[in-house]
């Protein structure tokens, strides 16, 4: 009757469904966070989510402490540490929430193994998601690949549950009848960024709240803004979005009580904002089902016929590439969009899209090396939401969108960004640009390049490629697609 709550990406205390069935079903509980090596070893030694991390592991401490518990902290390999750990404190199971990525789901099985074998239990609950991959199937009880049917039938299944006490998946955990049971564990022990082996990075320039406190904070301030969401949203330059995803990614705020937020005021009044942004975080759950019920996409397209595409190799391919990490392509928009996620490890979603198309449909890149490259950088990395996001550029995914949808860079800049403040923002140097040239600047009269003082090629690249020859590639590059199809 001792347990031991595992917390990996739920660092939050309210609302949390294996600290819940953990203090329900035992005598006393422990918590633990670890600082996983086999993750963090591949990381570089400045990252702004081992950062962000470690200050919510550091207020999830504080909130623990507050039911007079604490979090026991480990930096180690959690697959070894957590069995060991079970065994010195003695506890009868280990209680997490699941995780849906291929290699955390080897690991648990890894960890449930080990811990079986000495006698202890692994017990696992739902908490990321409102619905699992079996939950909502289509009718012959597959999974759906096309997010329209899946959002109806999400939707569906909401409604016929959501009032139903607590099976409904909108039911909140609360602990505070059960607090008292949770282990008190000494002074706090939180290593520090440097004894984990990083180096402080701009996070803390960057004014993004953390932790539990933070989400609230983000969540307070989006709920004067969530009934203009639907038009607001589009806009770079806007403070349209709630900014909540490295939040959800981990897990300072339950997905269920911001779906519970949205769906309430859908209920209640005619808002087409709460009511798209309910659509995004069905899209959430949408990409964790796919990759949950079809692990291969990690690694090759959902659509197989599009594993036949031939993408630019060799050096020319390197170096179209770096162009475009380094937000050097020409194209204002996309170089602002990857500038800002260079530096501040968050990318608008409308930015994601066309700096995600233009990396594949006008440089010719496969879709995974950029998929790759935002991995490494998006303070929110998700593999569900992010792979999911590259295939719809790439057309290989579960959407419905035909494959010859080529974004062009300059109309999406013009509509989206029409008085080029989100350019202006980014890349100052086009700051004297007008708001007509500034979305393409190799088609200003070199008049007003020399009076906005911008040499192409010196002060602002030339465009690494023209977008209607590109497109002619691209459209040939895909026709093999048609063939196998
Ligand atoms: P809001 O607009 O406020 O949306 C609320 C929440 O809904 C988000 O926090 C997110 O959890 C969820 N959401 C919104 N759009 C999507 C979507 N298309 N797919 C899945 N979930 C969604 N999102 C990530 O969380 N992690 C990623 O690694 C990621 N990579 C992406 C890569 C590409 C190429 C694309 C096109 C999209 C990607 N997205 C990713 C989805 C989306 O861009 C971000 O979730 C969103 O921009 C985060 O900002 P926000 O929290 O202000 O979003």
């Amino acid at each position: 009757d001792k347990s031991l709550v595992w917390f990996r990406r739920d660092l939050r205390v309210l609302d949390h469904a294996a600290l819940y069935q953990a203090l329900a079903g035992s005598r006393q509980v422990f918590c633990v966070f670890v600082f996983d090596k086999d993750i963090l070893n591949l990381l570089p030694r400045q990252d702004r989510r081992v950062e962000f991390i470690h200050a919510c592991a550091t207020e999830l401490d504080v909130e623990l402490r507050k039911f007079g518990g604490g979090l026991i902290v480990r930096h180690a390999s959690a697959a070894q540490e957590i069995p060991a750990l079970a065994a010195a404190l003695g506890v009868n199971a280990v209680f997490a929430n699941r995780d849906y990525e291929p290699q955390a789901i080897e690991r648990d099985l890894a960890v449930a193994t080990r811990l079986k074998a000495d006698g202890r239990a692994f017990v696992d609950f739902k908490d990321q998601v409102i619905f699992e991959k079996d939950e909502v199937t289509s009718q012959s009880g597959k999974p759906y690949s096309v997010f329209t049917p899946y959002k109806n039938a999400w939707l569906k299944k909401l409604a016929l549950l959501a009032d139903s006490g607590s099976d409904s998946p909108l039911h909140s955990y609360f602990i505070d009848s059960f607090g008292a049971r949770l282990a008190p564990c000494g002074a706090a022990a939180m290593p520090s960024l440097s004894e984990l082996g990083f180096e402080k990075t701009n996070l803390e320039s960057l004014h993004i709240p953390t932790g539990i406190s933070g989400a609230r904070k983000l969540l307070d301030d989006f709920l004067s803004r969530i009934d203009a969401y639907d038009v607001t949203r589009d806009y770079p330059s806007l403070k349209g979005p709630s900014y909540l995803s490295t939040h959800l990614r981990f897990g300072t705020i339950s997905i269920r009580y911001l779906v519970k937020f949205a769906y309430d005021i859908v209920r209640m009044k005619n808002s087409p904002g709460a009511s798209v942004w309910l659509s995004e975080l069905i899209w959430r759950d949408f990409y964790f089902m796919i990759l949950h019920a079809h692990p291969y996409v990690a690694e090759r397209a959902f659509k197989p016929a599009y594993d036949q595409i031939c993408w630019e190799s060799g050096a020319a391919a390197e170096k179209l590439f770096a162009a475009w990490c380094e937000g050097k392509t020409g194209y204002p928009l996309v170089d602002a969009a990857m500038a800002q996620l260079n530096t501040t490890g968050y990318m608008h979603n409308r930015l994601r899209m066309i700096a995600a198309c233009f990396l594949i449909k006008d440089l010719g890149i496969d879709w995974r090396w950029g998929e790759r490259y935002f991995s490494e950088k998006l303070n929110d990395f998700d593999m569900a939401a992010n792979n999911g996001g590259w295939q719809w550029a790439a057309s290989s995914g579960c959407d419905a969108q035909p494959y010859f949808r080529i974004f062009n860079p300059v109309t999406q800049s013009i509509k989206f960004d029409p008085e080029g403040k989100f350019i202006r923002r980014y890349l100052p140097q086009l700051g004297k640009l007008s708001n007509k040239t500034i979305h393409a600047p190799w088609l200003a009269p070199s008049s007003e390049l020399r009076a906005a003082g911008i040499e192409l090629g010196n002060d602002y690249p030339a465009p690494l490629v023209l977008h209607e020859a590109a497109r002619e590639r691209t459209l040939a590059r895909y026709a093999v697609v048609k063939a196998a199809s």
